[in-house]
């Protein structure tokens, strides 16, 4: 049976079944969260794929495929800098702060985010797995070299080079055209979770959206917090799901104070 829960202010009507989702979390034998841009909404990120997204407004086949930054890396720094105008001076929100909470009870084992803004890492996850790279920090292609993506690089003016080699430099996220990260580390997580916390994200870009599916074939669960109702909710939660619908940054904080309050004796 799935559970479906809505935020609507008056929490107390709801009482039953948070109690089921709550039981959920503490009966798993492991669990780990999957991220999309829903969580950072509330920081002040903008959904890149929205309407008023930085896609609608850069083709993304015309500036952020890897053969466009090596032809033409001036070309691919003009929406590289808003980029980086989108995530300058970004704090987390309470969303955020309760996955960090729950790692730090022991019941989440890691966080898969589709996410480049850093956030998770900042609220104080440790375990964070950055499927589409890190918007935070530069890293040269021809020599290795890393170094943080500061203010300086966002000023208008010529293609921040490498201080080692002199090559441009590119922001450590995943273009088109280049392999999304840590797969192998998602499906070890896959494969010894029962149960995935699902935030923020409707997961329908690959790979992402093959994560979910996975932990319920295996006979696991998914506990889904968004906005709305998703195709995750419609394709089926597995035995133990829950959709849990409002935003994300009361949701997810009330059902872990939830949870962190049962854990203590
Ligand atoms: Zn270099």
């Amino acid at each position: 049976m799935t559970v479906h829960l809505r935020w609507s202010g008056d929490t107390e009507s709801l009482e039953g079944n948070v109690e089921a989702v709550v039981a959920t979390l503490r009966r798993a034998r492991s669990v780990f969260a999957l991220t999309g841009a829903g969580v950072s909404v509330e920081s002040g990120v903008p959904d890149f794929r929205s309407a008023v997204g930085l896609w609608a407004r850069y083709d993304p086949f015309e500036y952020a495929t890897l053969s466009n930054f090596l032809a033409s890396p001036a070309k691919s720094w003009e929406m590289f800098r808003e980029l980086a105008a989108a995530i300058e001076g970004i704090t987390p929100n309470p969303a955020h702060r309760a996955l960090a909470e729950l790692e730090s009870c022991g019941r989440l084992a890691a966080i898969v985010t589709q996410n480049i803004d850093g956030l998770h890492q900042a609220a104080g996850s440790r375990r964070v797995l950055e499927i589409h790279g890190e918007g935070t920090r530069l890293h040269c292609l021809h020599c290795g070299h890393f170094e943080p993506f500061q203010s300086a690089h966002r000023r208008p003016g010529p293609v921040p080079a490498c201080p080692r080699c002199r090559a441009a430099l590119k922001p450590n996220v995943v273009l088109f055209e280049e392999p999304v990260r840590h797969l192998e580390a998602v499906s070890a997580l896959v494969r010894r979770s029962d149960v995935v916390l699902v935030a923020g994200t409707s997961a329908r870009v690959a790979p992402a959206s093959q994560i979910p599916s996975e932990v319920v074939a295996r006979g696991g669960s998914i506990l889904e917090f968004n906005l709305e109702i998703t195709d995750l909710t419609r394709e089926g939660l597995g035995s133990q799901g829950a959709l849990v619908e409002g935003p994300v940054g009361r949701t997810l904080p009330w059902i872990v104070d939830r949870f962190a309050r049962g854990a203590q004796p």
